[in-house]
C-alpha cells in the first residue's frame, strides 16, 4: 500500500473523530468564553472592592482627625474665655481659625470621598450580582462539556485506537505532512485527483479545481506523497481509494469519489467545464 493510501486511512479516521468532537468543541468554546467573562467580572469586583475598602479607611482616619480637631477647638474656646491678656486671646483665636480652616478642608475632601464610596458600593453590588449569574452559566457549561465528552468517550477511544494502529505503519514525516495539511484545510486536507480527460492528460485537484501538471500526477502514480501546488491539499488517486476499499472487478464505486464528484459539480461555475469533467 502506498504511503498516500495509508495516510488516507488515517485521515478518514481523523475526520470521524473531528465530526464526533465538533459538538464537544462547541461546548468547550462556550465554556471558555463564559470563564473569560467571569474572570473579567471577578477582576473588576476585586479592584473596586479594594478601592472601596481603602476609601473607607481614609474616611475613618479623617473622622478621627476631625474629632481631635474638635476637641482641640473646644479647649481653645475655654482658654479664650479665661484668657487674661489680649495677646493671649489673639494667639488662641489665631490657632482656632487655623484649625477651622483645616477642618473645613478635611470635611470637603471627605464629602467627595463619601460620594465615591457610595458609587463604588453600588458598582460592587451590581458586579456581585453579575458574578453570581455568570457562575451559574459557567457551572451549566461545565456540565454540558462533561456530558458531551461522556457521550462520545467510548467511540472516541475506539477511533483513537484505530488511528494509532494505522499511524504505526506510516512514516513520521508523512504524518507531519498530513497534520500540516489538516491544520490548513481540516476535512478537505486530502483531495482526490479528478480525471478531466485521461487521453489528453488532463487532471484537476477536486478541492481547488486547479489543473494538475502531468509531473504531479506521475509523482502520485509513483507513490510519492504529493500536494496540490495551488491549495496544498494532499492528493490521492482513485487507485489509493481502490486499494483501501478493494471494490470487486476493479469497479470504482467509492464514496470518496462520488462525494468529491458531487462537490466538483456543485463548485463548477461553467457548464462547459462540467461537461468536460465527465469521463470519456
Ligand atoms: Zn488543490
Amino acid at each position: 500500500m502506498s504511503v498516500t493510501a495509508q495516510l488516507l486511512k488515517v485521515f478518514r479516521v481523523e475526520q470521524q473523530l473531528r465530526g464526533l468532537k465538533s459538538r464537544l468543541h462547541t461546548a468547550e468554546k462556550f465554556l471558555a468564553e463564559q470563564e473569560k467573562q467571569l474572570a473579567g467580572l471577578t477582576g473588576q469586583h476585586t479592584k473596586l472592592a479594594s478601592e472601596h475598602k481603602g476609601l473607607r479607611a481614609t474616611i475613618a482616619g479623617e473622622e478621627t482627625e476631625t474629632a481631635s480637631i474638635d476637641a482641640r477647638m473646644a479647649k481653645l474656646r475655654d482658654q479664650m474665655n479665661s484668657s487674661k491678656t489680649n495677646k493671649e486671646y489673639s494667639a488662641f483665636l489665631a490657632e482656632l481659625n487655623s484649625l477651622k480652616g483645616k477642618k473645613d478642608e478635611i470635611e470637603k475632601a471627605e464629602l467627595g470621598q463619601m460620594e465615591r464610596v457610595e458609587a463604588i458600593k453600588k458598582q460592587v453590588d451590581e458586579l456581585a450580582k453579575s458574578i453570581a449569574e455568570r457562575e451559574a452559566i459557567v457551572s451549566k457549561a461545565r456540565k454540558d462539556v462533561a456530558d458531551r465528552a461522556a457521550e462520545i468517550k467510548d467511540r472516541v477511544d475506539e477511533l483513537n485506537g484505530q488511528r494509532s494502529d494505522l499511524a504505526k505503519d506510516v512514516p513520521g514525516d508523512a504524518l507531519k505532512f498530513l497534520s500540516d495539511a489538516t491544520a490548513l484545510h481540516g476535512d478537505e486536507a486530502m483531495s482526490v485527483v479528478e480525471v478531466i480527460d485521461r487521453r489528453n492528460h488532463e487532471w484537476s485537484c477536486s478541492n481547488c479545481q486547479m489543473t494538475l501538471p502531468v509531473e504531479l500526477v506521475n509523482a502520485i502514480s509513483m507513490h510519492k506523497l504529493t500536494r496540490c501546488n495551488s491549495c496544498k491539499c494532499i492528493l490521492f488517486t482513485e487507485e489509493d481509494v481502490v486499494s483501501k476499499k478493494a471494490p470487486k472487478n476493479g469497479e470504482v464505486d467509492n464514496e470518496d469519489i462520488v462525494k468529491s464528484k458531487k462537490r466538483v459539480a456543485a463548485k463548477k461555475a461553467k457548464p462547459a467545464a462540467a461537461d468536460a469533467a465527465k469521463p470519456a
